[in-house]
């Protein structure tokens, strides 16, 4: 399901245009940071907005559940983040899986990027200086100040929508409104980041970009292949995107920004080679994806050859053509430097191929070398609970939750792996902290309820349990009352 239409795919990067410029009349003068903006919404309530938001975001199927892809754009989004001077804001990078090329930030610093614009730029300054845009409506409180101003009430939509995503996590049948409220107000929500707010972003962004020792130029490059790929689109793009030629002039500023600073001949890190190859092999069919990369290999026609190679196996892998994968990856192995990435995929080809024992070796020593390369952290217990080693993967899985212990995922593994030990307190305690990191608090309640009930616990693990459930209760009550406070602080009908 595609969560965002096609019409906001155009509408974040180029909100300045047109009959939205028209109704803004002469620029007002940007108030200061920090003023009365932050007492409408403070930084806690706005992450709290944000992590409402991302959960609708995660419910609606539109993010893209892939830890290498994500774990690359928070590796590029935190070296940009750290360029800026509000280095305490918390920021979560994430992809969407949609091929239109948009990228938007949420309050609180959540800031996702479409595959499909990752797939567009041609380097990684070219993404880098998307990110950095985005990181800049967050530094510059965008947000806050947009609550704080005129525009109040598209805060209100989002407030009132994530009422209604609470509202459908203890109701289940409601759950189908909710979306619509969702989608509508993200609409609202991308269209009305103003004309001020998308200048500055772009000076900022281009500061940020700069110090992060990017290459500047990238930023009119963007623009300008951003603009190519909307002219593609023209029979869809609102009109005033096709007319109005304030796109010129961000490229014109970009371009003068960059003449200001000296040459700086930058090298993509690998990894946004290897992404790309990923995210190519996941498009179109399998077929297709294989016979591009065969014919970039043949025609050696690529930016970077191992991942190419890289990109193959995953669409060999992606139609299932196992002895062929093994075949690549080996030639890859030959040729590549070792990276985590290769060696996850190398795990993937032997499990897939029946070869479960030699891929759990495999990935034991691939975590020796990588031991955070979330990928291999959730594919080798998953490889233990395929093999039926539930009490190796219940161990792994438990030493990883120590180093991560908000992460969904080896909670739901953990889950997994104790329910096939028939361990019920264990197996609902996890499910249980699973649906909290997807915001499901009334999931949550539900299955420590069935973990005190399981039977099977002693006394210490029940009463945690209880005091646990006791916890997430009162969590839901003080949800709950901090919406409403917010939508009654902003909602003026
Ligand atoms: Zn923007």
């Amino acid at each position: 399901m595609h969560f965002y239409t096609r019409r906001v795919i155009f509408a974040h990067l180029f909100v300045i245009a047109g009959s939205l410029a028209a109704q803004s009349g002469p620029s007002q003068p940007l108030p200061d940071l920090g003023d009365s903006s932050q007492a409408v919404i403070s930084p806690a309530q706005e992450r709290k907005l944000g992590e409402a938001t991302m959960r609708q975001v995660h419910a609606s199927g539109a993010y893209l559940d892939d830890p290498e892809v994500n774990a690359y754009l928070n590796s590029l989004g935190r070296r940009l983040a750290l360029s800026t001077t509000s280095s305490k804001q918390d920021f979560e990078f994430f992809a969407i899986n949609d091929p239109g090329v948009n990228a938007f930030a949420l309050p609180g610093g959540f800031i996702g990027v479409h595959t499909g614009l990752i797939l567009l730029t041609q380097n990684e300054s070219e993404l880098a200086s998307v990110l950095a845009h985005e990181i800049s409506h967050v530094t510059q409180h965008h947000i806050a100040r947009m609550i704080s101003g005129e525009q109040k009430n598209q805060l209100a939509t989002l407030a009132a929508m994530a009422i209604a995503v609470l509202a459908a996590r203890s109701r289940p049948d409601a759950a189908g409104a909710a979306i619509a409220t969702a989608q509508a107000a993200n609409i609202q929500y991308q269209l009305d980041f103003s004309r001020e707010y998308e200048r500055e972003a772009d000076r900022i962004g281009f500061q940020v970009l700069d110090k992060a020792g990017f290459d500047t130029r990238a930023m009119s490059s963007m623009f300008e292949r951003l603009q190519r790929s909307f002219r593609a689109y023209e029979n869809n793009a609102p009109n005033y995107l096709r007319t109005h030629p304030v796109t010129y002039e961000r490229i014109a500023d970009a371009t003068n920004r960059a003449e200001t600073k000296p040459y700086r001949q930058v090298a993509d890190s690998r990894d946004f080679h290897f992404v790309r190859a990923l995210l190519k092999s996941y498009q179109g069919t399998s077929k297709d994806a294989i016979r591009d990369f065969e014919s970039s290999l043949a025609e050696r026609k690529f930016n970077d050859e191992s991942a190419t190679r890289y990109g193959l196996v995953a669409s060999l892998l992606r139609d299932k053509q196992l002895e062929r994968a093994a075949k690549e990856l080996a030639v890859l192995e030959q040729t590549a430097k070792p990276s985590a990435m290769i060696e996850a995929m190398a795990g993937q080809v032997l499990a897939q191929s029946g070869k479960r024992d030699a891929a759990i070796k495999r990935y034991q020593a691939a975590l020796q070398r990588y031991p955070n390369h979330m990928q291999l952290v959730y594919d080798y217990p998953d490889a233990l609970i395929e093999t039926g080693q539930h009490g190796a993967a219940v161990q792994f899985i438990e030493g990883q939750l120590q180093r991560f212990p908000n992460d969904a995922r080896l909670h739901q593994l953990a889950a997994k792996s104790y329910a096939a030990l028939g361990r019920k307190l264990q197996q609902h305690a996890h499910q249980g902290e699973y649906y909290v990191r997807l915001g499901n608090l009334r999931g949550a309640i539900d299955q420590f309820e069935l973990a005190i009930k399981g039977g099977d616990g002693n006394f210490y693990q029940i009463s945690t349990a209880e005091s646990r459930l006791r916890t997430l209760k009162q969590d839901l009550a003080d949800q709950g009352k901090e919406f409403g406070k917010l939508a009654a602080q902003n909602f003026r009908p």
